[in-house]
């Protein structure tokens, strides 16, 4: 039987299991990348697992999300990042040399190989024809030194591209039709593989930008074949060495299978505030735009800026638009620069920002109230432009700039003829904004400001738990709940001292105070608890405030994985009545926890304040048992090695 392109690199990688989808399967990791927002807690756990180097062919430190230094707290997270890469042998991308999944894209990614980034966009680099999932920074630790990454066996969805896309439409209307047609649960536990005759008609970074916010449709991951595009790009980089083919057998079998006419795709946008509230920009016309943001790890390569370049040149932005524009590399702003295309952008009015993140994570340029904001990112979340009562539309950059000229939301086929721009045949190469690891690490020092803080480590489990309930909530509890994210509080993502103070205070402001004084305890959750952001800290936060369990009637999948990473044990109601029973600081005790634990799937939990006993299932794969008696992931690497 025939392999797709996807099932050639896993099979290349497989340490453990069967390519069958819905079994845990587990593959090597050749490179990892992490930004700083997840970095610093990734590199933490990494010093704490005692291992000199790092043992991947590649692995890349990015600065991009918290950018803005308004206090030494950034500062000192970057300077930590940069001294420990440098010591443990990786490769660090100083502030300022762009956004971490164009930058990997441009000088790292290579075809075949796999890749792990503490960054849910990581999948970026399957435009590429890389393997690349996003995970938690634990995960990308544990890569780092050496491990291996467990996951479940996907099902690979072939995505058949037929025709080619016709002027002004581009690379985002195709995601935005995918996401459209499956909605933002559409991809989970799936690997789009995008094959057919329309796949020779797009450019790596067009291929990247459908790759990148195949996220959005919750998908494991999405992967383009290694062709000859990619070698005139690997070529154009000065990398043509790292090229290698890699097609889908002709014989190769799907689990599913979709097909897009790109010949019939018109201008998309997802409108507030879901990525999959999509419609075409035409039913769109005549509303009134206060700001267009231009950036991010969606759309801002060299040929989307040259594009949006291109339809601003000799034109001035509306009177009552803000246009704001992120470079998505040090290359891309370079080669813009050296052209006369940043001319044209900033003569027709445009605010150029760093190479960064920027408004994408929410730092700065947060609309004004009510305002409505067209951006060519991948997210538009209530609230996370900054403005929780903005209206944030996505668009591609051809949409978001005739709209800026504009003023309202317009159909860029509007504008006449569309502008072309070339793939270049040389892009400027110039490294000098990553700084290489030491050769001799014993002479680096890792330098931590203050704000670096030691982090929890889980112990192993003993024979008896107790502990008080320490609040009981209701259904649908996010990690945004349990462990809040704003601009105030993204510079202490390396100080979960401080962060425990704010710990579930949405829900109860007591909640920290509890805890200390009770020396932890459980948590008790309704339905979906821990939805949302794949956010560790919302599992590390709990964990260093005592918390040993949390009982629910059911979990999201990521925050479970992020809880059992760092041994806390999740336990699910059999009989949901129960939870009616519990209140807040009812005594539950677990007896013979570690044989529980280690063999039953049904875990015995005593209400010793009320004198019941309620049977709790655990969803547990023999390896996360492991991983809970032993305290979390990095005690059971520790104890067991690395393979
Ligand atoms: Fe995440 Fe936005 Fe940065 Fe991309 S640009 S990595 S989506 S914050």
């Amino acid at each position: 039987m025939g392999l797709s392109v996807a099932q050639k690199i896993i099979k290349e990688h497989l340490v453990k299991g069967e390519m069958i989808p819905g079994k845990e399967i587990a593959i090597r990791i050749d490179q990892t990348l992490t930004q700083d927002s997840t970095g610093t807690m990734a590199y933490l756990q990494f010093e704490a697992m005692g291992i000199d180097r790092v043992k991947t062919k590649r692995s890349v430190a990015y600065i991009d999300h918290n950018t803005l230094q308004t206090g030494p707290e950034n500062a000192d997270d970057h300077l930590y990042i940069q001294t420990v890469a440098k010591k443990y042998g990786i490769y660090f991308s100083k502030p300022g040399n762009g956004i971490c999944h164009q930058v990997h894209l441009e000088r790292f990614a290579v075809p075949g190989q796999t890749l792990l980034g503490s960054d849910s966009h990581t999948p970026t680099a399957g435009g590429i024809g890389m393997l690349a999932i996003g995970a938690g920074g634990l995960d990308v630790a544990v890569a780092m030194g050496g491990g291996e990454y467990y996951f479940i066996m996907p099902k690979i969805v072939k995505v058949n591209l037929k025709g080619r896309l016709q002027p002004w439409v581009s690379a985002k209307d195709i995601i935005l039709e995918l996401l459209c047609r499956l909605t933002v649960k559409g991809g989970v536990g799936k690997i789009f593989e995008y094959t057919g005759e329309g796949v020779k008609t797009l450019s790596i970074p067009e291929r990247a930008t459908i790759t990148n916010m195949g996220a959005e449709l919750g998908a494991t991951t999405s992967i383009f074949p290694s062709d000859e595009i990619t070698y005139e790009f690997l070529k154009a980089q000065g990398r043509e060495k790292d090229f290698v083919e890699i097609l889908p057998d002709p014989d190769a079998v799907y689990d599913e299978e979709i097909e897009i006419d790109l010949s019939s795709l018109v201008p998309l946008a997802a409108c507030p505030h879901s990525p999959d509230n999509v419609v075409p920009v035409s039913e769109l016309k005549g509303i009134k735009v206060d700001q267009v943001a231009i950036g991010s790890c969606t759309n801002s390569s060299y040929k989307d800026l040259m594009k949006v370049a291109k339809i601003l040149e000799g034109k001035t932005i509306a009177e009552h638009v803000s246009l704001v524009i992120s470079p998505g590399s040090k290359q891309v702003l370079s080669m813009l620069s050296q052209n006369g295309a940043l001319a044209s952008l900033v003569s027709a009015g445009a605010r150029i920002l760093e190479c960064a993140c920027g408004p994408c994570i929410g730092m700065g340029q947060a609309p004004r109230t009510n305002g409505i904001s067209l951006r060519t990112f991948n997210r538009n979340f209530e609230g996370r432009s900054g403005t929780p009562s903005a209206k944030v539309y996505l668009v591609s950059p051809e949409t978001a700039a005739a709209s800026a000229i504009t003023g309202y939301i317009t159909d860029p086929r509007t504008l006449g003829d569309e502008p072309q721009v070339e793939m270049p045949k040389s892009f400027l190469i110039n490294d000098n904004l990553i700084v290489p690891p030491a050769e001799n690490p014993d002479e680096v020092e890792v330098i931590r400001g203050p704000n670096i803080k030691p982090f929890p480590q889980g112990k192993p489990l003993p024979e008896v738990v107790v502990g008080k309930v320490l609040v009981k909530l209701g259904d649908n509890i996010t990690t945004d709940h349990i462990m809040p994210s704003n601009a105030k509080l993204l510079p202490y993502r390396s100080n979960i001292p401080y962060l425990s103070d704010y710990c579930l205070t949405p829900c109860d402001p007591d909640f920290p105070k509890k805890a200390r004084e009770n020396g932890g305890g459980f948590i008790v959750g309704g339905v979906n608890y821990g939805q949302g952001s794949s956010r560790e800290h919302a599992a590390l936060v709990p964990l260093y405030l005592g918390i040993k369990g949390v009982l629910a009637k059911s979990f999201a999948r990521i925050h479970m994985a992020n809880l059992i990473n760092n041994g806390i044990i999740p336990m699910v109601f059999e009989n949901p009545n129960d939870y009616d029973t519990i209140e807040e600081m009812d005594e539950l005790k677990i007896e013979n926890a570690r044989d529980q634990i280690e063999k039953s799937d049904v875990l015995i939990i005593e209400n010793v304040t009320k004198g019941l006993k309620y049977r709790m299932v655990l969803n547990l794969t023999e390896r996360q048992r492991q991983m809970i008696l032993h305290g979390g992931l990095l005690n059971l690497t520790k104890a067991k090695g690395m393979n």
